[in-house]
């Protein structure tokens, strides 16, 4: 049942002004909700198909089951990259993803996902929460009736798995590697050709030496990936993706028909999820990195400092060239530009002196 009909049962009743009222919450308090949730992700993906299903369960059990959500994983409702419409037309009251997905349909949503040498989750989730990120985030989405909020966060991404290694800035020229979005225009302005492929055709692409590297996420997503098999060395840090934030949709509609305390819980569950993906991966990663080192004999690297020193700069560049997609662009790129700024810093004299003077 949704709202308008028990309103108008409640309405029908005839009863008196203040007890009509009490119906009517009674009345809403019994609701039932039906929600579909379609996501990018294969069914039970480590991590991040996992992490929706968490999102899903936590919306059950918050609202004593008043609201019900199946999940749906790429593919079986509708295709990942068909995620977004589908929420913006009601076929789904729910997605979950990455904003950076939407880009040829919306370019500022990228910068509501991740951007090379951009912020980290904490700094991310700072910006959204404290410094009006949302604000920003909920107009970029407006015109297509959907609210977009964090639901989780990888933390920083490894660099990748290459079948050779990279010595040099003079390596990166040539190089065929997967690795989609704005990660990839930085690679292709150091000479490179990015090449973007589904995560499924990754081991067979390494292996018949069709690309040269591929980047995915971190350890325990990459292990449960097995592409040590298909390559040796595994490079670090992703500058492309120093925290990138997995976001749940919601159909503006859908979400304003619930009672006020049920908004409340889609709300505050994606931001517990939000919370729990990136302790997740934290409590994850190192393990699966032991495993891939010690047990299948992976070779970690770290960019050369010319390579790494060229990636920042081409980064700046390819990020600012986003500003100039459109207005709205500009007016996110200023905003995230100057909390990233400001926020570099306290970071560099808290997390990044304290970890620096840990290391000593
Ligand atoms: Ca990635």
């Amino acid at each position: 049942m949704n709202r308008r009909d028990f309103m108008t049962k409640a309405g029908i009743g005839g009863l008196a002004l203040g007890s009509g009222l009490a119906a009517s919450s009674a009345a809403q308090a019994r609701a039932q909700f039906k929600w579909k949730m379609v996501t990018t992700w294969p069914k039970n993906f480590p991590g991040l198909g996992t992490g929706a299903e968490y999102l899903a369960k936590l919306i059950g059990e918050m609202s004593g089951g008043r609201i019900s959500v199946k999940v749906y994983g790429a593919k079986e409702l509708v295709p990942a990259f068909e995620v977004f419409d589908a929420v913006s037309r009601g076929t789904a009251e729910m997605g979950h993803g990455a904003a950076y997905y939407w880009k040829g349909k919306v370019p500022a949503a990228q910068f509501f996902a991740a951007m090379p040498f951009g912020m980290t989750a904490q700094e991310f989730n700072g910006w959204i929460y404290h410094g009006g990120g949302q604000a920003l985030w909920d107009e970029v989405y407006a015109p297509f009736g959907v609210v977009g909020m964090p639901s989780g966060n990888t933390g920083v991404q490894m660099g990748g798995w290459f079948n050779r290694e990279i010595t040099s800035l003079a390596d990166m020229k040539g190089l065929k590697m997967r690795i989609p979005g704005l990660g990839g225009e930085v690679l292709k302005r150091l000479g490179g050709t990015p090449v973007n492929l589904p995560g499924g055709e990754l081991y067979t692409a390494l292996t018949s030496g069709t690309i040269d590297a591929t980047e995915f996420v971190g350890p325990y997503n990459d292990l449960a990936f097995g592409l040590y098999k298909a390559a040796k060395y595994y490079y670090y840090p992703g500058f492309h993706e120093p925290g990138t934030c997995l976001e749940a949709i919601v159909n503006k509609t859908a979400l304003q028909t619930l009672p006020k305390d049920l908004q409340a819980i889609v709300k505050n569950a994606c931001k517990v999820a939000n919370q729990d993906m990136l302790a997740e991966f934290t409590a994850r990663n190192p393990s699966a990195l032991k495993q891939l080192t010690e047990q299948h004999g992976v070779q970690l690297r770290a960019y050369p400092a010319d390579v790494t020193k060229a990636l920042r700069e081409v980064s700046v560049e390819v990020v600012a060239d986003v500003a100039k997609e459109d207005a709205l662009s500009k007016k996110v790129y200023d905003a995230y530009s100057a909390f990233l700024n400001a926020s570099r810093a306290y970071t560099d004299i808290s997390e990044l002196a304290y970890l620096k003077a840990r290391d000593e």
